[in-house]
């Protein structure tokens, strides 16, 4: 059966139209300097968007036997809250079984208390974007350390600057994103035109 992924073009303006992707000039909480800004959660405020892009990202999914073989035993587990809404789309999407998200406590990246050891179904890490990879690194760390298999991992965005595979798996994105970065306002061509600022954070 053939079903419809919708392009990167189709999805940069669902994420435009939104204002989750937008052009100007943005300053890191790292005090790097971009001409492009993410902020995803724009994109899922709205319900319709939100299924749109779960469905999407699923479907990249059930096209591996390793997932589509092991369903519906299998866990959708976000890194963060910012992937809680996709990991809601994509398990309904699929069908799965268990969905968990972590949150950071002091430092840490962890599940809720009383997630323990052999509960939890081989994994498909999602996130709403992946930006530098760290959060799905220590996603991956935290699932194999409850003994579970990762059998998927995928954003709405990739960076380019994202490993693009985890664990042998790899990582399935709508977007990869080609990422314009600068230093410092020494090599800014936004701050050379003197177009002022916007703060961001992540
Ligand atoms: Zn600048």
């Amino acid at each position: 059966m053939v079903q419809l992924i919708p392009s990167q073009d189709a999805v940069m303006q669902i994420l435009t139209r939104t204002g989750a992707f937008r052009e100007g000039h943005f300053i890191y909480p790292n005090g790097k300097h971009s001409p492009h800004y993410f902020q995803m959660p724009l994109a899922f405020r709205y319900y319709d968007t939100a299924r749109v892009l779960a469905v999407a990202l699923s479907r990249k999914f059930r096209l591996e036997k390793d997932i589509s073989s092991q369903l519906p035993k299998v866990a959708v587990i976000s890194p963060s809250s910012g992937g809680i809404p996709v990991a809601f789309g994509v398990r309904d999407a699929l069908n799965a079984e268990q969905i968990y998200w972590a949150e950071q406590e002091h430092g840490e990246r962890m599940f809720r208390q009383y997630v323990n050891q052999g509960e939890v179904n081989p994994c498909i890490i999602v996130d709403d974007i992946i930006r530098s990879g760290h959060a799905i690194g220590e996603t991956v760390n935290l699932v194999k350390s409850l003994g579970a298999r990762i059998i998927g991992c995928g954003a709405i965005v990739r960076f380019d600057l994202a490993p693009p595979e985890v664990e042998d798996v790899p990582v399935k994105s709508l977007i990869e994103f080609d990422v314009t970065i600068y230093d410092g306002d020494q090599d800014c061509p936004e701050c050379k035109k003197g177009i002022a600022p916007e703060h961001v954070r992540y």
